[in-house]
């Protein structure tokens, strides 16, 4: 089983995913102008409307808008039980936004099996959705994933992704909410 892999093998963080880090970084740093070379066919309008940059949510607001695992996931860095979430083996075509703030993250067609029990997806929609910040918990080090907007815990980073990225977005299902696409 993955799981005891993940554990017992020594982690450090890769230079790929240093790498990763600070291109998200810059991406988020100028915002959405033009970065990533992305091509403009998806216009979508900048973030959330009405949305303040950095948005702080009020607490209280949270614990009553989200479940308790959606809370202490998102809130308290917390991880749902492997193969517990409701996104683990959704297959729909659609796309993956923030729970608390619903920030477009990730795109059904990057998701794919890892087999760790936690959807994964080998990238996200654009470098300016996510922040990166390394995390080292006795030794164990890791690459957190934290939604741009509202700074709501999503996950981690690996770098035993599939092509072309190479990285493995292992994400909670609480900490996403799924929009299936409708044809129109
Ligand atoms: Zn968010």
């Amino acid at each position: 089983m993955n799981i005891l892999h993940y554990v017992t093998q020594k982690q450090e963080i890769s230079p790929k995913l240093k790498k990763l880090k600070a291109s998200c970084d810059a991406a988020v740093a100028a915002g959405s102008k033009g970065q990533d070379g992305a091509c403009s066919s998806n216009s979508s309008t900048k973030s959330v409307t009405g949305a303040e940059a950095l948005s702080v949510y009020d607490k209280d607001e949270l614990q009553k808008r989200l479940s308790p695992v959606q809370y202490r996931v998102t809130q308290k860095l917390g991880t749902e039980k492997p193969f517990s979430g409701k996104y683990v083996h959704q297959k729909d075509e659609g796309q993956y936004n923030c729970v608390v703030c619903g920030t477009p993250l990730f795109a059904s067609d990057v998701k794919y099996e890892s087999g760790s029990g936690w959807p994964a997806f080998y990238d996200v929609i654009s470098k300016d959705r996510v922040v990166l910040k390394e995390e080292n918990l006795g030794g164990l080090q890791r690459m957190e994933v934290k939604c741009a907007e509202c700074r709501a815990h999503l996950g981690h980073v690996f770098d035993d992704g599939p092509k072309p990225t190479g990285v493995r977005f292992c994400v909670n299902s609480c900490s996403l909410d799924f929009k299936k696409h409708t044809t129109v």
